[in-house]
Order: C-alpha cells, then sequence, then structure tokens
C-alpha cells in the first residue's frame, strides 16, 4: 500500500502524523480485516481480474467499498477490486460521497459478487 494521499489538515506531512496515520490503519486492518482469508482474496482477484470502474489492470488492489476508515472491514460483501487510480479516486468516501458513474460501477459489481456467493456452499 503506497498510494498517495493528500488530505488536507494541518497535521498533514510531518513524520509523526504519517506514523499514527500508518498505524491507526494497521491496526484497523487487523481488527476488520481477520475475517478476509486468502482463499476469499483469490477469489476476488478471479472475479474481478480488471479495475470495476475503469476496467483497467495496472497495480490492482483489493477495496473496501464502505471505508476502513469508519471501521467496515473486508468481507466478501464489502469488497471490490479497484486499479491504483481509481482507488485514489475512491479513497475513504462513503458511497454516496462517490461520483454517480463510479457509484454505479461499484454497485453493480458488488451485487453480482454477492449473487454468485450465494450459490455458492458456506
Ligand atoms: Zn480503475
Amino acid at each position: 500500500m503506497s498510494g498517495k494521499s493528500s488530505i488536507t489538515h494541518g497535521m498533514t506531512g510531518t513524520t509523526e502524523y504519517n506514523n499514527y496515520r500508518t498505524a491507526k490503519r494497521r491496526d484497523a486492518k487487523k481488527t476488520y480485516d481477520a475475517g478476509f482469508s486468502f482463499a476469499m482474496r483469490r477469489e476476488m482477484n478471479v472475479m474481478f481480474p480488471n479495475c470495476v470502474v475503469c476496467g483497467g489492470s495496472e497495480h490492482m488492489a483489493i477495496d473496501h467499498i464502505l471505508p476502513l476508515s469508519h471501521g467496515h472491514g473486508l468481507s466478501l460483501s464489502n469488497a471490490i477490486r479497484l486499479c491504483a487510480s481509481c482507488n485514489g479516486k475512491k479513497k475513504d468516501k462513503y458511497l454516496y460521497q462517490l461520483p454517480k458513474d463510479i457509484l454505479d460501477k461499484i454497485l453493480s459489481a458488488s451485487g453480482e459478487f454477492s449473487d454468485v456467493l450465494e450459490t455458492q456452499p458456506s
């Protein structure tokens, strides 16, 4: 994870703040993403070979649909794959804060994924 961040407030850019932010995100991942297994990650990679927003395939990452920073961990219904560029646009935004074109693509992709999951044994 080395996405460039451009959050605007007074603390941005200080080493102290960056360390804090990194540690906070790491803790959040440990807490909230714990149920997301390697098998689930692999499943995501198969389901979404390309970025669900732009269709690109550069620097792909699994992204939280609802943001981790608000306590939403990765799960099969809260994960999509985005390229670094689209991930940078989405960042920690809630869905209603996203431009409609991006929102529609994320929702239709995640809906497809949920439907597929319901047909699988748990
Ligand atoms: Zn993209």
